[in-house]
């Protein structure tokens, strides 16, 4: 593992601070801490114009090349931004689907018109982007995607029905895999299709969540259009685009979200101190696990992002979700327990959540979303551990 922090880094970090700083106690203070999960309807515009100044600045697609409008910075530098970014408050990002998602699938399978057309916006912050894979019958089973398209013309003609798309009321394009040879079955035949979500064959009908908010929608599409040149890959073959977007969920802002965490830990032991739920002897051995268990995160997450193994999934990355995922849900369920009977009382009414109440309900979904903690499982089965594949439908 090559990851040190040199002096220039250190000068880096203070730099990225002092901005931060300067923003977030400025015109921006009223995002701070603001709009993560639970609470990700918050402040909307402000977090827009946040998007913006992030651009403006410079401080989106850090690790994007430069000829692609991104900023090419090491893993270092990346590192360094998205901790001072944690520590200082930073709101939740409305951009990350685009700039961590779709910028980096477009950049290793688009064309050059495609380039030009989809980086620029989501690099100055100006285009939001939802993930459109997930569907009724397609969940953990992906490659049953029903959502059609067929050419009309030179546009695409999408019926169906996606669900659980995150951020989709929210954005203005929707990455959606979709099957556009009827004949096809499984992983064949589907193609990854970029789709506008501002138009009248779209609707969108958001879910509310556990939180009480809704920070994903069901999205139904009837006669939605999109031009013909807006596939990513070949007709076809939008499986092999739709699994490289995956292994790209995996990046260097999962440091960030260790921070995150890390705030949050120490939130808890300062109420642990204060309620006296310090005392507790298995709540104090709870506590200890919980940060032995951060520091395991952080040294396999840093192993993990210094690899360059392109869009392989290594070991370290199939170790990575399922256990931050596990280890945040148990979290949630030590800060309750820390909490006492406060955890049970709402912030206001009718339904007002503090952030650890917010966190602890939001944490339910993390061992489901971007591969549920079976489906991880089954992988580390086949892929690390060489066990026989499980049986699968034909
Ligand atoms: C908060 C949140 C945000 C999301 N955002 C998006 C988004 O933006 N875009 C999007 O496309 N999707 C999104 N999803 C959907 C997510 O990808 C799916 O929920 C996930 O893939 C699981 O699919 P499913 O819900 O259909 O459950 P199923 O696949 O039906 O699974 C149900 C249960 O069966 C288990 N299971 C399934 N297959 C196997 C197996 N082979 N072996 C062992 N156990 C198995 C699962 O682990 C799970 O416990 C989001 C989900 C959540 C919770």
């Amino acid at each position: 593992m090559h990851l040190r922090f040199d002096e220039e880094d250190e000068a880096f970090r203070r730099e990225v601070a002092r901005w931060l700083e300067e923003q977030l106690s400025g015109e921006f203070a009223s995002v701070r801490g603001r709009g993560g999960p639970g609470d990700e309807h918050a402040l909307l515009e402000e977090r827009r114009a946040w998007e913006k100044r992030l651009g403006e600045a410079g401080w989106t697609c850090l690790g994007w090349p430069v000829e692609c409008g991104g900023r090419g910075f090491s893993l270092a530098r990346q590192t360094l931004f998205y901790e001072e970014y944690a520590r200082a408050g930073g709101p939740g990002r409305l951009g990350h689907i685009g700039e961590g998602l779709l910028g980096p699938t477009v950049i290793a399978f688009g064309t050059e018109e495609q380039k030009e057309r989809f980086l620029p916006p989501i690099a100055r912050g100006e285009e939001l982007w939802c993930q459109g894979y997930s569907e009724p019958n397609a969940g953990s089973d992906l490659a049953n995607v029903q959502t059609r398209a067929e050419l009309d013309g030179n546009q695409w003609v999408l019926h169906g029905q996606k669900v659980w798309t995150s951020w989709a009321q929210w954005s203005d394009w929707c990455f959606v895999l979709c099957r556009t040879d009827p004949e096809s079955q499984r992983h064949a035949g589907l193609s990854y299709l970029l789709v506008p979500m501002n138009q009248a064959g779209i609707e969108i009908r958001p879910i509310v969540q556990i939180t009480g908010t809704s920070e994903f929608s069901e999205v139904f599409f009837d006669g939605a259009r999109t031009d013909e040149r807006n596939v990513v890959g070949a007709p076809g073959q939008g499986w092999k685009v739709a699994m490289g977007t995956l292994a790209f969920e995996r990046g260097a802002s999962t440091l960030g979200q260790q921070h995150n965490f890390q705030n949050e830990l120490q939130h808890i032991i300062e109420i642990a101190k204060a309620n006296g739920a310090s005392r507790d002897p298995v709540l104090r051995q709870r506590l200890a696990d919980a940060w032995i268990g951060l520091e395991i995160m952080r040294y396999n997450a840093l192993r993990m992002l210094s690899r360059e193994d392109g869009t392989e999934l290594s070991p370290e990355a199939m170790i990575t979700k399922i256990y931050w995922a596990t280890w945040h849900r148990e979290l949630g369920k030590l800060a309750m327990d820390v909490l006492g009977d406060e955890a049970e009382i709402l912030e206001g009414a009718p339904y007002e959540l503090s952030s650890l109440q917010r966190m602890y309900l939001f944490t339910r979904s993390e061992t489901i979303y971007a591969g549920s903690n079976q489906i991880q499982r089954n992988i580390i089965s086949e892929r690390a551990l060489g066990l026989p594949r499980e049986p699968r439908p034909q």
